[in-house]
């Protein structure tokens, strides 16, 4: 059932939104995804919160594509749907097309993923807001943030005291603030040769006076990034029979634990398609590279949705994969993912209609691009709270990432934090050990960014244990006891699942038969001659064809009561022997952390599995010591054991 009906109740939000002007516990700035999820967090800890931002209607937006999930992001949903968040419940709602990405492989790689109609998604997200007791939202654009000089007792330390809103002279108070100003920071937007001030098309940017608290006032350091999007195509001007069709799956699955199906039906879903550049599109490009002036800029763009020029120029002579995917149920657009441009309207449409596909194509709105500050996110405590400044915490783009999910995933924790701080209790962090989330702010927070952060799930050194099915039970238990920010019937459930579990998972270990046994009961089966003694169904899981459902044909009195939840036994019968493997791994590492790089190494031909991201950066870096190659920004866990049994063995 799918819990949430949602209201079309723009207007009523807006009319009964109101700002009093009273002391908050929390103010969050800006209603992006970030913001959103600080928000909803902030209030769900108890905390009287005001979320400020620049238009209503734009709360929940999606700025550039219109889908949730995928690799890594996808763990991140639901991980910040197991904390009670909004964004994987509006997902399921939303969602026009479901897909699991990554299959092929283990399910602790699985990316869900679902295409969105950009409209259902921001309604969802208004309506949730709305209904959430003690938020106010109110429309306006934050101009300063009002601080406190150091206090003498704790020198250098400045403490937030609230905001100050454009064309208004009194500031609002609260205890803390939350900024999730995302790419409207000192943002300046490109279109071939032209810029102009903007956060996003038909948004202003965010006021120079915050960008003036921000760096003069508080002292702390900035960067500059920038990102793209491509032009949206009218869907009829599109031959989508000269691509290649990319059905949903036939079994659309929720993002949300408290979901077991999602609003559009199976047969509901809308198809994507996939089409190819054309050596004519790189020859479009490459000559009129000298129109575009957010390409010739240094500012660093983002690696993994690269605009169609840097991937022409990164690698030439290669067609490039172009998704069309839709906007939406009633929507007459189609989103090209693949095809982000700064290119002067003339150009893009010329590159556009030399894909056969797309060879009469029309664009409704032409792509382009944005340049924004954001702040280093090394600055920043494991709460997301500026160290130098009691009561500030930051979250989303404006840390230096990209992508909606690493946004709600930073709001989640700064909201519940800035909640828990002016509640005047203790700050609280998620661990690498425990969470993707823990994995990104540690990322963030000890490393920094050089250019935008996504989360990838060969970042996770846990990555056997931090598995998208087991979200709920990583999290929930504990967001309801220790962070206070799960609602106690989501608790409930969760205890549930873990104990039907765990009391599966005795049975499956103590229910066990003789080879020649199991063999009769599941002839289909390839059981080993070779095996001796008793078989347990935990270790009959570990052939590839066995499911629960075979086992309860053998022990149905035993195993009948957990078919509910067949798949995930499956996944942790499977997963039990790699988590201990990792574990051994992780421990391996810290053991060789001093362990010495040869100075001589070719990175960029060494023989073993590392990625060219990887490469450069040893390349470059050259680290001495294993232990300082793990504390390269972008160097995973799974290259670090890579480069260790290099070294280790290939002498
Ligand atoms: P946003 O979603 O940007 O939200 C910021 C909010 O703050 C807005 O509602 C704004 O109105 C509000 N605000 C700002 N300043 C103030 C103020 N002073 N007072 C009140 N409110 C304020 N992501 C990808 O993963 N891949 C991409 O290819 C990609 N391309 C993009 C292209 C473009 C052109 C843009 C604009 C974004 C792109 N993104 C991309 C980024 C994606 O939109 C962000 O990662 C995500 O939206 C970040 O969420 P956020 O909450 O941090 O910020």
């Amino acid at each position: 059932m799918l819990r949430k009906k949602v209201p079309r109740l723009l207007q009523v939000f807006k009319r009964t939104s109101h700002c009093d002007r009273q002391q908050y516990d929390v103010i969050v700035v800006g209603g992006g995804h970030a913001g959103t999820e600080a928000a909803a967090a902030a209030a769900r800890v108890g905390a009287r919160t005001l979320l400020v931002t620049q238009k209503i209607q734009t709360i929940g937006a999606l700025s550039c594509n219109p889908s949730l999930g995928g690799i890594g992001k996808g763990h991140l949903v639901k991980e910040v749907d197991a904390l009670d968040g909004v964004c994987g419940r509006a997902g399921d709602w939303a969602g026009i097309h479901f897909s699991i990405l990554n299959r092929r492989k283990g399910p602790a790689v699985w990316g869900p993923r679902a295409q969105l109609d950009r409209q259902l998604y921001r309604e969802f997200i208004q309506s949730d807001l709305l209904s959430t007791p003690r938020l106010t939202v109110w429309e306006g654009s934050v101009e300063e943030l009002m601080v406190e000089e150091p206090n003498p007792e704790k020198p250098g330390r400045h403490q937030v005291t609230g905001i100050r809103l454009a064309n208004m002279e009194t500031p609002i108070s609260a205890r803390s603030v939350v900024l999730t100003t995302g790419t409207f920071l000192s943002g300046s937007l490109f279109v071939g040769q032209t810029s102009s001030p903007g956060g996003r098309i038909g948004d202003a940017p965010s006021s120079a006076g915050l960008s003036h608290t921000i760096r003069e006032r508080l002292g702390l350091r900035t960067g500059r990034l920038r990102t793209g999007t491509p032009p949206r195509v009218v869907k009829n001007s599109v031959d989508v029979s000269l691509a290649k069709l990319h059905p949903a799956d036939l079994n659309p699955t929720p993002f949300s634990f408290i979901n077991t199906q999602t609003r559009c039906k199976p047969e509901e879903q809308l198809p994507c398609y996939l089409t190819f550049t054309t050596p004519a599109v790189e020859r479009v490009v490459r000559e009129n590279l000298h129109l575009n002036c957010h390409i010739q800029q240094d500012t660093k763009g983002p690696r993994y949705c690269p605009s169609i020029e840097s991937r022409v120029l990164r690698f030439p002579g290669r067609q490039h994969q172009v998704w069309l995917e839709p906007e939406g149920l009633t929507s007459d657009l189609l989103y090209p993912q693949g095809l982000s441009t700064t290119m002067p309207p003339d150009v893009q449409l010329r590159l556009l209609r030399e894909i056969p596909a797309l060879h009469k194509a029309e664009i409704h709105t032409p792509g382009y691009g944005v340049q924004y500050d954001f702040v280093c996110p090394t600055q920043l405590s494991p709460a997301l709270q500026v160290k130098s400044t009691q009561g500030l915490f930051l979250a989303g783009q404006i840390n230096g990432t990209t992508g909606y999910e690493e946004a709600a995933a930073q709001g989640l924790v700064a909201g519940l934090n800035a909640a828990r701080s002016a509640l005047a209790m203790p700050t609280v962090m998620l661990s690498r050990t425990e969470s993707y989330i823990g994995v990104l702010i540690d990322d963030l927070v000890s490393r920094g960014v050089t250019e935008p952060y996504r989360m990838f799930t060969s970042r996770a050194e846990f990555r056997a244990s931090l598995r998208p099915d087991n979200a709920d039970l990583r999290l929930t238990l504990k967001g309801f006891e220790e962070l206070g920010c799960v609602s106690s019937e989501r608790y409930k459930e969760a205890v549930r699942v873990r104990d039907t579990l765990q009391d599966a998972m005795a049975a499956l270990q103590s229910l066990s038969a003789l080879p020649h046994i199991w063999k009769q009961k599941l002839p289909n089966i390839e059981i080993s001659e070779n095996k001796s003694g008793e078989l347990t169904c935990m270790n009959l899981l570990l052939y590839n064809d066995v499911t629960i459902e075979m086992l309860a044909s053998v022990f149905p009195e035993s195993l009948s009561p957990y078919m509910e939840f067949s798949q995930r036994l499956k996944i942790e019968a499977v997963y039990r022997p790699h988590c201990d493997l990792q574990k051994r791994e992780m421990a391996r590492i810290q053991r060789e952390e001093t362990m010495l790089l040869p100075e001589d190494l070719d990175y960029f031909s060494l023989p073993v599995s590392l990625s060219q991201e990887v490469r450069e950066i040893l390349d470059r870096v050259r680290p001495t010591t294993l232990g300082a190659a793990t504390r390269l920004e972008g160097m995973t866990p799974a290259a670090t054991v890579n480069l260790l049994n290099y070294v280790r063995f290939s002498n």
